[in-house]
């Protein structure tokens, strides 16, 4: 799924007078959702290299909770690289990366989106005021197929939407959803393979079966790292 549109409204600030066009004629906001193993992240850093590559100053963000691969990373399942800012949160990247480096960036791209509650602030800010492309990664539904964070929140003030899709790990066709293979329960559960498996929707509606098959396989498969839990609320 893919689409566009530009809003015919003149954004008006607190003091009456239109905001934007400070610093660059006009902000965009291009969100990249999918589940898991879907190539986001390496949709992500295509774009932000090819900014790069344009000349323009390009910066990523990727969230703390997630530690799986590196620290000052963003790494995709198939091992590519760019170095990236590790936070908590988004509104504290201003504070990091200092006032006047973040006002000359053109592009910041956001990997791991679901995970940080402040994502519509900060892309309304760097869009709106500041004439910066966002680009955001991230899942759009958790392991129920429920919205995760706040990456749906933001469709609304995006000029594209790209939905991704990964091959089923049962039948090969395409996988629209995230089929957690335990059963923890919790929202956010950091893992990879161990986990979680892309699915179809017939495969993930037969949940169940499913459950029974990647319980055989994950049992066969011990040698892998423990998953790392994280401290959340269930939802
Ligand atoms: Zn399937």
């Amino acid at each position: 799924m893919s689409s566009s549109f530009k809003s015919p409204m003149t954004v008006v600030g607190g003091n009456g007078n239109p905001i934007g066009s400070i610093h660059r004629p006009s902000g965009e906001i291009h969100v990249i959702v999918g589940p898991m193993f879907a190539g986001k992240t390496t949709a992500l850093l295509r774009r932000i290299n090819s900014e790069g590559n344009k000349g323009r100053n390009v910066a990523m963000i990727k969230s703390s909770k997630d530690n799986r691969y590196a620290i000052d990373s963003v790494v995709t399942h198939d091992g590519a690289k760019f170095p990236c800012w590790a936070l908590p949160d988004l509104s504290s990247f201003i504070e990091k990366f200092g006032e006047d480096g973040y006002e000359k960036l053109d592009v910041i791209g956001i990997d791991e989106a679901q995970f940080f509650e402040d994502l519509y602030d900060f892309c309304l800010k760097a869009a709106d005021q500041y004439g910066q492309t966002v680009i955001v990664a991230g899942l759009d539904g958790d392991y129920l197929r429920k919205s995760f964070g706040s990456v749906l929140d933001i469709i609304p003030l995006a000029d594209t939407i790209t939905k991704l899709t990964a091959r089923c790990e049962l039948c090969g066709k395409r996988a629209f959803f995230t089929l957690r293979k335990t059963d923890d329960t919790q929202t956010e559960l950091i893992g990879g393979a161990d986990v979680y498996m892309p699915v179809c929707r017939q495969h993930y509606v037969n949940g169940q079966s499913v459950m029974e098959v990647a319980r055989s396989v994950l049992e066969s498969h011990k040698v892998q790292s423990d998953p790392i839990l994280m401290a959340a609320p269930v939802i």
